[in-house]
């Protein structure tokens, strides 16, 4: 699980050669720069793990609106995705952080999740959605998730808050992430791809 690929040995040349991650990239809602370097089936565990990278030298705006940060440094996370079958999915990413001079040290936004969430977007619907029809407990134990984690999806999005597919309606860029000359073709517009997601 906490395996962690090593892109300075080789930058990004998986990035062309499997079309079958092209495609978990759209499913996964996983935007340029970022790219499925990998995917691991695990039997034993009934995971398939899902490896998301990055070229190095790649740089990434900060949430302020600065351009062409480098990366300070990079923490490793997972989030829960829609099963594939009967097997979990698991994101894998070591989540590039910048040093923003006005912001300081911050993680990058991912296309898939919202910030400090577990999950993704994807996966919190579906627990919002079957929480309105079996107690918290069952849900917890039908997705194979922790009780304390549905509850924390539960208040986040009470009192109003909108849920996730509302949020963010379909696959689009990154907000804040310039798709340059390197993306993908058939990337959709930048603008009104569904609005953009809140801060937390
Ligand atoms: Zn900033």
């Amino acid at each position: 699980m906490t395996q962690e690929t090593n892109p300075e040995t080789n930058p990004g040349t998986d990035q062309e050669s499997n079309p079958l991650f092209r495609h978990f990239e759209r499913l996964y809602w996983i935007e340029f720069p970022l790219f499925i370097r990998d995917m691991v089936f695990d039997d034993d565990e009934r995971k398939v793990l899902v490896f998301v990278d990055y070229n190095r030298k790649t740089t990434f705006p900060c949430s302020c609106g600065r351009q062409g940060l480098k990366i300070h440094d990079r923490i490793i996370r997972e989030w829960r995705a829609l099963d594939i079958g009967s097997y979990q999915t698991i994101i894998h990413l070591a989540v590039p952080r910048t040093k923003c001079p006005d912001c300081g040290v911050r993680q990058i936004k991912v296309g898939w999740s919202r910030e400090h969430s577990h999950f993704t977007y994807l996966m919190e619907e579906r627990i919002l959605l079957l929480t309105q029809y079996m107690p918290l407990s069952n849900v917890a134990r039908f997705l194979n998730v922790s009780e304390r984690r549905v509850r924390k999806v539960l208040e986040r999005f009470q009192g109003g808050a909108r849920p996730p597919s509302r949020e963010r309606a379909g696959p689009g860029p990154v907000p804040g992430i310039e798709a340059g000359a390197d993306a993908k073709a058939g990337d959709p517009p930048p603008k009104g791809a569904g609005g953009r997601r809140r801060k937390d």
